[in-house]
Formats: structure tokens, C-alpha cells, sequence
């Protein structure tokens, strides 16, 4: 099964300009089998929302649901995923194996210290994955306080210095390593994403999959 690990809907992310359900169909023609979406949750993309914590998760989560939605429609697995950025740093991390109501429970998410962030969502059965470690702006956040590295990032806009996330993800043989697009616009479709040897339909098989390490990076 092939899945795109790391995409952006123009519904929530501000950087984003392509619709979920735009991006969805472009994903069907690429022919892959699932897409995880990931949008920014920040202190940025939510103070930009208007109304309460609840009211400011629906309106986040409105990018996953239409891109789920078309997905049924068309014959593409949609799971829900997650990239947050916590307050004070410009670091970002990829949160697999959740549900949506997960936000529910912390839509303050990003005022969590590395270490309650790592404690909260494995507690909630996820995992946390560094997104592009080695890109200008991001450090390399300690190893202790992740399950994973993205070792490919495939923007075409960024030099995320991928060899240097994946000796990071060496050093440390807990980490685990994923590969996606980080799509933003047309023309970031299907540089990166991972290839499982069996179908998931669930967050929670994402995740199961991704510990087990049985599977393969796409790195264009
Ligand atoms: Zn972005
Ligand atoms: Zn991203």
C-alpha cells in the first residue's frame, strides 16, 4: 500500500493552496493507496480561527474530514494525522496513529513542553516523528523525546538536507524512519511517501506499521 505520509489542505493550513478534495483526486491519479493528512497545528493557524477551543478543532479538522469524505467517494484511504509546532520553537513534528478527537482533549496542544507532547500522544496510542530535522530554520530535537525522524521530505522548496535526517535517524536505533512529500501545491505531488506490505485502514494500523519497520521510502 502506498501512502503519502505528509499533506497539506488549503482548508486549514494557511501555507496550503490546494483544496483536500483537489489533493486527494491528484493523489488517486499518482496512484497511492492512502494519504495521511497533516496540517499545522500551531499557535498560528489557530489563533486565526474564530471561536472557542472546540469550535477552533472543529474548523482544524474540517481539512481531514472533506479530504476523508472524497476519499470514500474515489477509493483512497484518508487517515488523520497531525503536524504540530510547540510555542518557543520553530521545530515541527509529525504526530501519527491518532484520532481526531484527540484534539478534542488538548486544543492547546502546542503550549505542551517536548517532553508532556511525547508523553500525551503516546499515551493516546501515537507517535511522534520530527518533521525535515536538518531544514535552515529546525534543530534536531533530542532523541529521547521522539519515536522518529522524516528522513525524506520531498518539498521542492525547501533544502531539508535529507542525508543529514537520515544519519540522524541512524545514530538512534529506536527512531524509525518516514518519508513524505510535505505537499503544499500542485506541483509537490508524490515526491515522497512509504510503500506497506499490507492494506491499513485505521490510524492505529499506521502506526503499528510504522513500528514494525516492514515497509519501504519513497525518495525521488
Ligand atoms: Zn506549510
Ligand atoms: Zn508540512
Amino acid at each position: 500500500m502506498k501512502v503519502e505520509m505528509h499533506m497539506h489542505t488549503s482548508e486549514v493550513s494557511p501555507c496550503a493552496m490546494v483544496r483536500a478534495a483537489a489533493g486527494v483526486r491528484e493523489y488517486k491519479k499518482a496512484f497511492y493507496d492512502g494519504i495521511v493528512i497533516t496540517d499545522h497545528f500551531n499557535d498560528y493557524v489557530l489563533s486565526g480561527f474564530i471561536g472557542s477551543d472546540r469550535e477552533k478543532v472543529a474548523k482544524y479538522l474540517t481539512g481531514y474530514k472533506i479530504a476523508k469524505d472524497q476519499g470514500e467517494e474515489i477509493g483512497i484511504t484518508v487517515f488523520f494525522g497531525i503536524e504540530a509546532c510547540l510555542l518557543g520553537s520553530r521545530n515541527e513534528f509529525l504526530l501519527y496513529g491518532l484520532e481526531p478527537e484527540f484534539l478534542y482533549e488538548y486544543p492547546k496542544l502546542y503550549t505542551l513542553s517536548m517532553k508532556e507532547l511525547l508523553q500525551e500522544v503516546r499515551g493516546a496510542g501515537g507517535i511522534v516523528v520530527q518533521a525535515h530535522p536538518y531544514r535552515g530554520y529546525c534543530t534536531q530535537e533530542d532523541h529521547q523525546y521522539l519515536d522518529g525522524v522524516e528522513v525524506y521530505n520531498g518539498n521542492p522548496r525547501h533544502d531539508s538536507r535529507n542525508h543529514l535526517a537520515m544519519d540522524f535517524a541512524n545514530q538512534y536505533p529506536h527512531l524509525i524512519k518516514t518519508s513524505g512529500s510535505d505537499y503544499h501545491q500542485l506541483g509537490d505531488l508524490a515526491f515522497g511517501g512509504m510503500i506497506f506490505p499490507q492494506k491499513l485502514y485505521t490510524e492505529k494500523e499506521l502506526r503499528d506499521a510504522l513500528l514494525t519497520r516492514e515497509y519501504g521510502l519513497i525518495c525521488k
